[in-house]
Parts: structure tokens; C-alpha cells; sequence
């Protein structure tokens, strides 16, 4: 339906909107690249980063979520050198000393691409923050603080409790490889939660693996003060 209003002539859909609000009307466009112009030469259809005609940097689409600001599919399981690789393409372009030529106003507007930019790459890095955003665009907050159930718990303590009195490398690398395991079916499992929009296991699981992120910081940590090389 979307797709039918942006691609009909604006007057045509004025006339087929009958008369609906103004507001309405600018939700519908702004940002939407069909229908926008350049801010600085009014060139209408800038669907590009820059102005087809005068080749000003266009200000980000307001519409777009990080997934479509980097250019990659929207999925949980990204393809991580994918999103790597688009990336840095884009902030080599971006990157604000590629402006100082330029106007003040478009030095500003690459300092904000670009911040966006890095903001959009670091949260669809981590799986962690990726699933979280994820949840977002489907309209769910984590929680701050859920009930944890006491088995879980429990098995918290006692990896904690592991990660402290580990006092060989070996050992240290063993609960850091059950650690990896677990964090690698946990993504498995949030990645069906997302796909078939179970809300509340998704949540279960990105708490989850929060708890379990911390006990591999702890043994980073502990890897580091043993001075293990590897
Ligand atoms: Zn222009």
C-alpha cells in the first residue's frame, strides 16, 4: 500500500487521500526518498547519498532504521564481514576531512551521517545490542530488571564461583569455551524467538546472555592476568 502512494503522483494522491490532514501527508513523505529534494538545490528524488545535481552529501532518511542506513538484510544472523565491509565504505565517504571544502552546512550534516553511521555499525555488531534493537524495531523493551528463575541463578553463581577458582590456564580456557557454547546456542535460540516474534523468550534469552557476556568479560580478565598466549 505504501509502495502505491509513493510511486502515484502527488496530486493523484491528494485527491484519493480526500481531503486527509496535512500532517498526515507529511508523515507520509518526509523522508521517504521518492519524494524528497536536495535541502541545498531542491532537486527532487535525492535517493542517493549525494544530490544527483549538485552533488551536496543528503541528509539521512529520518525513515530508515540501522539495518537500512548500513545497507544490510534484516536479520539477526547478519552477515558480519558483510556489515564490516559496508561500513568502512561508508565512512570513507562520510568521513568529515572528505568536507572541509565544503559548506559549513554540509560539514555538519557528514559529521552527523557519520556519527549515525558509527552508532547504526556498533549497535549491529554485538549480538547482544543487535537482538535488543531488534526486539525495539518490533516494538518491545528489554526490561530493566526481570525475575530470574532460581535455577538460573544458581547456575550463575556456580560459573561465577568456577571463573574465581580457576587457577590454571587450562582450566580457564575450558570454562571459557563452555561459556562460548552456551552464549552460541543462546543466539540460536534468540534468533528463532525474533523469527517467530516470541517476545517473551526473546527477552528471556537476551537476559540471559547478558549474564553470561559478563562471566566472559571476568574471564578475559582472569586470561590476562594469567598472561596466557594463545
Ligand atoms: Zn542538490
Amino acid at each position: 500500500m505504501m509502495l502505491a502512494i509513493f510511486n502515484a503522483r502527488p496530486n493523484a494522491i491528494w485527491l484519493r487521500m480526500g481531503g486527509v490532514g496535512v500532517s498526515v501527508w507529511r508523515t507520509l513523505t518526509s523522508g521517504a526518498n521518492e519524494t524528497s529534494k536536495c535541502w541545498n538545490c531542491d532537486e527532487p528524488s535525492a535517493s542517493s547519498l549525494f544530490c544527483r545535481r549538485c552533488d551536496s552529501l543528503q541528509r539521512p532518511n529520518a525513515r530508515q532504521n540501522f539495518f537500512q542506513i548500513i545497507g544490510v538484510d534484516e536479520h539477526f544472523r547478519l552477515d558480519e564481514s558483510a556489515l564490516a565491509k559496508k561500513f568502512k565504505d561508508l565512512q570513507k565517504v562520510l568521513h568529515p576531512d572528505k568536507f572541509n571544502n565544503k559548506t559549513r552546512a554540509e560539514q555538519k550534516i557528514s559529521e552527523e551521517y557519520s556519527s549515525l553511521v558509527n552508532k547504526a555499525y556498533s549497535t549491529l555488531l554485538h549480538p547482544l545490542s543487535r537482538g535488543t534493537y531488534i526486539l525495539q524495531l518490533k516494538g518491545h523493551e528489554l526490561p530493566e530488571k526481570t525475575d530470574l528463575e532460581s535455577g538460573f541463578l544458581h547456575e550463575i553463581m556456580e560459573r561465577n564461583e568456577e571463573v574465581e577458582c580457576a587457577d590454571t590456564p587450562e582450566e580457564i580456557l575450558r570454562i571459557e569455551r563452555e561459556i562460548k557454547s552456551i552464549l552460541v546456542r543462546l543466539q540460536n535460540e534468540l534468533n528463532d524467538a525474533l523469527i517467530t516474534d516470541d517476545f517473551s523468550a526473546a527477552i528471556k534469552t537476551l537476559v540471559q546472555m547478558k549474564y553470561y557476556i559478563s562471566i566472559e568479560d571476568q574471564i578475559k580478565n582472569v586470561i590476562r592476568s594469567m598472561n596466557i598466549v594463545r
